[in-house]
């Protein structure tokens, strides 16, 4: 994604409306263009100041030489059969950042990247092969969901899901800038409700996330039904054990009075068995949560299998039978690569 093509000025894009409202003032100009400025970025969809016609042209230099504002470049694009449509933005600086648009009968969801590459090498996801990068910032977040905006327009974008390349709250305090202009009136305008944030579970920003006052959707990547089990398929366990993810999910639902989902992975043989229902079942007792359960979408660098049909749903009816509410999140945009960076991945071997 080029956020910019003049590197020197900051994007506009990750800029609270109170913030350009008073640098406004400081020019000379009135705090009520700043929101005319909003309303083209974030209403109107324009990826340029000259876009912005009622600004006059003084006004529009002032903002060229001291923002920049710049659409982004598409590396690739992919469309499913099924609707997904998957984008492959090129950086200023060449790193590659893929966004996923999964449109359902009336509306979309975006699914949205927020590091270039992750830290986290979980066993099973492709964005953690080649190692991390860099953080993006709260501007080129918002970029990949603007872009989103304008490429739905038969299915009105009305969710977001911090579900693509990286580990959000390993990018706290950007993540918290886009999701507060994503939620702004002024701004995206998306209530808090319809963004959903998933974690490998970072718990001490789990609990700095429960005091942000943000109703927000709080997903846990679990994939392991207990410490040993998970430490294999995450090494993030070995920092952040379950022992103490669960207590901390539990002190987060108390505080903001939200429910939980748990995600976890569908792995043959790995993930499903008898002890796995009997462990959750236990680690689950009197927590407000659910389950959402992946089946795994195969990538070529592991070696685990996708359980059948019949096994998965096996599965669900023991967890049900063992009080745990859990769903089978159905896959899309397989055709395109289009679980967690695989796109990304499968361009940065070909290159
Ligand atoms: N870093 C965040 C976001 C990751 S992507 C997190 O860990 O939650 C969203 C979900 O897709 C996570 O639950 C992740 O574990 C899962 N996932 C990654 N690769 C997968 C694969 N190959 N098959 C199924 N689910 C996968």
């Amino acid at each position: 994604m080029t956020i910019s093509t003049d590197t020197l000025h900051p994007d506009i894009r990750g800029v609270f409306l109170k913030d350009l409202e008073e640098d406004f003032r400081g020019i000379g100009e009135k705090a009520f263009r700043a929101r005319q400025v909003f309303d083209w970025i974030y209403k109107k969809g324009a990826t340029g100041f000259d876009a912005m016609t009622n600004l006059s042209p003084e006004l529009r230099a002032k903002l060229k030489a001291k923002y920049s504002l710049a659409p982004p470049q598409v590396a690739a694009e992919h469309h499913s059969v099924d609707g997904t449509k998957k984008f492959l933005f090129s950086m200023t600086d060449r790193e590659k950042v893929e966004t996923v648009i999964i449109p359902s009968k009336t509306r979309a969801t975006v699914c949205v990247s927020t590091q270039a590459g992750c830290k986290f090498g979980c066993k099973f996801c492709a964005s953690g092969i080649g190692g991390w990068t860099r953080n993006l910032t709260a501007a080129e977040i918002l970029t990949e969901i603007l872009y989103a905006k304008a490429k739905s327009n038969l299915h009105p974008l009305s969710h977001i899901v911090f579900m693509g390349t990286g580990e959000p709250l390993d990018n706290y305090d950007n993540l918290m800038r886009a999701i507060r202009l994503i939620n702004a009136p002024e701004g995206l305008g998306i209530a808090a409700r319809r963004i959903t944030v998933s974690t490998c579970g970072v718990i001490p920003k789990i609990l700095q996330m429960a005091t942000e006052g943000l109703q927000i959707e709080l997903a846990i990547s679990l994939h392991g039904y207990n410490d040993e089990s998970r430490k294999v398929l995450m090494p993030v366990n070995k920092k952040y054990p379950m022992s103490d993810l669960i207590p901390a999910c539990r002190e987060y639902i108390k505080a903001t009075k939200r429910q939980i989902t748990f995600e976890y992975i569908l792995i043959k043989d790995v993930t499903c068995s008898p002890e796995a229902v009997r462990e959750l079942s236990l680690l689950f007792k009197g927590m407000i949560c659910k389950m959402n359960l992946i089946p795994y979408n195969p990538v070529s660098e592991f070696d685990h299998k996708t359980p059948s049909r019949e096994e998965m749903n096996d599965f669900v009816e023991s967890l049900e039978r063992a009080g745990i509410h859990a769903t089978i999140r159905t896959p899309r945009g397989r055709d395109v690569s289009a679980a967690c960076g695989q796109l990304r991945h499968e361009h940065q071997n070909a290159n």
